[in-house]
Parts: structure tokens; C-alpha cells; sequence
């Protein structure tokens, strides 16, 4: 099934993924496979073949394997990810959260350490899509800075308390910067920060198809010092693919319309579109390298290595040329929102933001919910003590069961409260993400939101973190949503009093 590749590649200089990303001299380029379900698919032979090819021909420095993508089953990518590897190909393993627990996570990356698949790319995962008998159920135990901080812990050798040999794991994260609105964009900023701190090794956008927008968060990543190489997305779809990303259904990817329109014109009785959506995608790596990007990460459904060969040649003519390719790349809905004032001579950005939007200014239970935490559960409120005295004092009473029926009443009542016992209703603004979020995130949006909408629900719920970000636009406490991270949920806690376990020093808060 493998084809003998261990021939000397013809154009590597490189050894390796990490080597070239951390290379500031390199622009690193990495490609995006997706397996399909089932163990021994004709598709997978051809995958392989592929690898093969791009490990020969050297300009690709890492295949990168995707993790049930769309939410579909599918061979699991450390199967693949071991056969590519002995191709000579460099691998990096997606490792998303939605399918297991962080028990079940951490025994698999110690097997995929000890196989040598080192190189990460940690995300949220779309959510589960109908499996056998049925829907499954989203486990999202983790969310991707909770994985990014374990990973972390894994690396140094000292992990739960205990001394376990050190990994050795480069550890990858995604940010989006195509969002529409102002609310769920800064939400996907802010946490990137957390996963920086806590110990990203790079950042891949989400796939995009207007300059500026790259832009934005190339500068974005400067202006804060989140300093790691980024590798912009260079998505070729197909044209059915095109259809499906215009009509709003894969997750968090959006063709606006005045592609979707070129992209149509561009079919030709002779040829579908292809040459011309290679050559676009050729103009944006030009564009990427030439603004700063470290690398590129290149996806896109059936390509072949002769369609590799086409866009890398074009993309190597269009260089010297990248800033006059910007205005051919300006694809984004015109209410769209953008953090940066345009740069009218670059066609990027300059790096002034315009001031930012204030939402609705009376939030009746936000306000009366922020007022009672703040006299009562923060230290300094006039109330803490008193109320952490009384509290206690009926924890060792009969009451005890009666008084935690009635904070799970009235906080179930109020907030949707799932009775998780390690509350996070303070760093919400006063929402409950195990009722309010789909995936149960507790440090920021995953990437699949959509005009503000949650991915799972889309034009019914809105995203947990979009109306956490409006609630708080007026107290310009926004800043709060990027420092430090929520710590994953303490199931220990599960169907317990958190006031209880608050004024104990028992949850995640002390
Ligand atoms: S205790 Fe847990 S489930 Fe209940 S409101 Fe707080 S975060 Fe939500």
C-alpha cells in the first residue's frame, strides 16, 4: 500500500514541521487531509499516494490530519498519521474535544507521544453529527484551552501532581478572524490570548478568502505581543463545496456573495472553475508571505499534486507583485465587521481601531445578579463574610438539603442553571454556559458561530459568548474575557450547592 518515498526529496532544505515554522526565514506550507469513514477506503490508498508525492517533491513541509471533521466518524488520524509518516512526510494530528473526556485524552496522547506524533493542531471539534443509532453525545469535557494547558503540564514532565517522563508536543491552536460582527470577532481575539498563555506554539486562521481580514489578525497578534508564528488558510473548494459554504452550512465558514457570483462566472463549458480558484488561492499565499505571514496551511477537497505544482509555481510568480494583489482579494460582506480602519493606499489596515459598539445599556438581571455577587461572593463585598458565615452555618444543619434545592430553583429559574456546582455565572456575564453553550465552553467561543448565531442552533440561540461580550459593552469590562483561563469543570462537584462549595473553598474559584 505505501509506496517506496524515502527517495531524497527534491526540493527540502527543511527537516520537519516545527524546524521550518520556527524558522523566521522559512515560509512554512502545510496541507490539510480529511479521511473518510471506514478502514480500508480506496480513498485512503489514494491519501497515501498523495503523501508520497509531497514528501518527494519537498515544498510541503506537513500533512496535517483532520479529527471526524464536519463531525462525521472517520478513521482516527494517528492510523493515517503513523502511515504518512513513514512516507518521509511530516504529520500534524487535529485533536478536537468533542468526542472524549480528558481521561480518554490523556491516554491518547501519551500514545500518540510515544508513536512520535508530536505535532498538534488542539481544537474545539464540530459538533457531533448522527452516529450509530442515533446522535451521540457531545462530551466537550475539555475545551481547547483546558487541552493546551494540560499538554503543557504534559510537556514539562510534571503533570497532575505526579512525575511522568516529558513530552515533547508542538502545540497548535485555530482563531478566526471572519466574523461578521464586532462581538463574536473580539471573543475569538480574546481567546487567543488564552490559548497563548496557556502555551500555544502557533496559531492556523480559519479559512478566509479577503486580504484585509488576514490582515487584521496579523496585527491584532502584534499590537497585544501574542507572539508565535501564524499560518494563514488557503481553502480551494470545489464547486459543489462552494454551494454548500454559500448557503451558511459548514461551521463558521463564510463565501460571501461577491465570490460566490465570481467563483459561478468562472465556469466555463471547459473547465469548471478550477484554474481560476488555484489561481486565486496562489494570489493569497503571494499575499500571505508578503504581509508577514509565517506559513500557509492549504486545504481543499480532491486536489492532486499536479493542482500542488500549479498553484506553488503561480504563487512563486505573483510574490514580487503581493501588493498590488490585495484589491483582488477583497472578499467581505460590506456590513462586515472590521477591528482597523482601512488603509486606503494598501488596501490593509492601519492600526487604529474606530471606537467600539455599546450595546443594550439596561440589563435588568445582569445588573441585579452582578450587585449580589459583589457584595457577597467577592472577599471584599460588604456582605462576604455575613454571607459565607450563614452559609456555612446551614451546610451543618438540617437546612442543608432545603437551602440547595432552593439556590438550584431560583438559580435554575433565572439562569437555566444545570446544577454543575462549580459556577462560573460571575466570568459569563451571568450566563450559564453548561445550558447556554452547545459544547459547554468555558473560555471563549469555539469557531463555528455565524452572524452572532450559535453553530448548533443557528437563527435560534444566540452564541453564549456574543451576548456575554454585548452585556458587558458597557462597563468596558470586556478585557476580563482574555487574561487568565476558566479551569475545566470539577465533576466531583456535579448536582452540589455552589454557594456551599464556594464559601468551602471546594470549586474552581478559591
Ligand atoms: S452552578 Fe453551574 S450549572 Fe448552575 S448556573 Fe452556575 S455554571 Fe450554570
Amino acid at each position: 500500500m505505501i509506496q517506496d518515498c524515502k527517495a531524497k526529496p527534491e526540493n527540502q532544505h527543511l527537516t520537519g514541521f516545527r524546524k521550518s515554522l520556527l524558522n523566521p526565514d522559512e515560509f512554512t506550507v502545510t496541507f490539510e487531509l480529511v479521511p473518510s469513514r471506514g478502514g480500508r477506503n480506496r480513498q485512503h490508498d489514494r491519501t497515501l499516494a498523495l503523501a508520497c508525492d509531497l514528501a518527494r517533491d519537498g515544498r510541503i513541509s506537513a500533512v496535517s490530519i483532520t479529527d471526524n471533521a464536519g463531525g462525521h466518524p472517520a478513521l482516527s488520524p494517528e492510523i493515517l498519521g503513523m502511515e504518512i509518516l513513514e512516507t518521509g512526510m511530516d504529520v500534524i494530528s487535529h485533536f478536537s474535544c468533542k468526542d472524549k473526556n480528558r481521561n480518554e485524552m490523556e491516554g491518547q496522547l501519551f500514545g500518540w507521544d510515544r508513536q512520535g506524533l508530536s505535532n498538534l493542531l488542539v481544537i474545539s471539534g464540530d459538533y457531533p453529527q448522527r452516529g450509530y443509532s442515533g446522535h451521540p453525545k457531545p462530551v466537550f469535557d475539555l475545551d481547547s484551552v483546558h487541552v493546551v494547558d494540560m499538554l503543557t503540564l504534559m510537556n514539562k514532565g510534571h503533570y497532575i501532581n505526579q512525575s511522568t517522563h516529558p513530552t515533547s508536543f508542538f502545540k497548535g491552536v485555530a482563531v478566526s478572524p471572519f466574523k461578521l460582527h464586532e462581538a463574536e470577532q473580539l471573543m475569538q481575539y480574546y481567546k487567543l490570548h488564552r490559548k497563548i498563555e496557556a502555551g500555544a506554539d502557533y496559531v492556523i486562521t480559519q479559512l478566509g478568502f479577503d486580504a484585509r481580514k488576514y490582515h487584521e489578525v496579523l496585527l491584532y497578534m502584534k499590537q497585544n505581543k501574542l507572539q508565535v508564528p501564524i499560518l494563514g488558510s488557503v481553502f480551494i473548494p470545489t464547486l459543489p463545496l462552494v454551494e454548500i459554504m454559500h448557503q451558511g452550512k459548514v461551521p463558521g465558514c463564510i463565501i460571501p456573495d461577491a465570490l460566490y457570483r465570481k467563483m459561478k462566472e468562472e465556469v466555463s463549458p471547459s473547465d469548471n472553475g478550477k484554474q481560476d480558484r488555484l489561481r486565486r488561492a496562489a494570489k493569497l499565499l503571494a499575499v500571505l508571505k508578503g504581509m508577514g505571514y509565517n506559513g500557509a496551511h492549504i486545504g481543499g477537497p480532491g486536489l492532486s499534486m499536479a493542482d500542488f505544482d500549479f498553484m506553488l509555481r503561480a504563487a512563486g510568480r505573483y510574490e514580487s507583485r503581493w501588493p498590488e494583489l490585495v484589491a483582488q482579494l477583497n472578499f467581505w460582506p460590506k456590513k462586515g465587521f472590521y477591528l482597523y480602519r482601512k488603509d486606503r493606499q494598501t488596501g490593509l489596515n492601519r492600526p487604529e481601531a474606530p471606537p467600539r459598539a455599546h450595546f443594550k445599556s439596561l440589563q435588568p438581571l445582569y445588573t441585579l445578579a452582578k450587585f449580589t455577587h459583589d457584595i457577597a461572593f467577592e472577599p471584599r463585598g460588604p456582605l462576604y463574610k455575613t454571607a459565607k458565615k450563614g452559609c456555612l452555618a446551614l451546610h451543618a444543619s438540617p437546612l442543608k438539603r432545603p437551602f440547595a434545592a432552593f439556590e438550584h430553583i431560583s438559580k435554575f429559574l433565572l439562569f437555566g442553571c444545570q446544577n454543575c456546582g462549580d459556577c462560573t455565572l460571575a466570568t459569563h456575564a451571568y450566563l450559564c454556559p453548561q445550558s447556554g453553550c452547545a459544547k459547554y465552553m468555558l473560555n471563549g467561543p469555539c469557531g463555528g458561530s455565524r452572524d452572532g448565531w450559535c453553530e448548533v442552533y443557528p437563527g435560534k440561540k444566540r452564541c453564549l459568548f456574543v451576548t456575554s461580550y454585548e452585556r458587558t459593552s458597557t462597563t468596558n469590562s470586556q478585557a476580563q474575557f482574555s487574561k487568565g483561563f476558566e479551569p475545566p469543570r470539577n465533576w466531583e462537584l456535579n448536582n452540589s450547592s455552589s454557594w456551599f462549595n464556594f464559601y468551602q473553598g471546594l470549586d474552581n474559584r478559591k
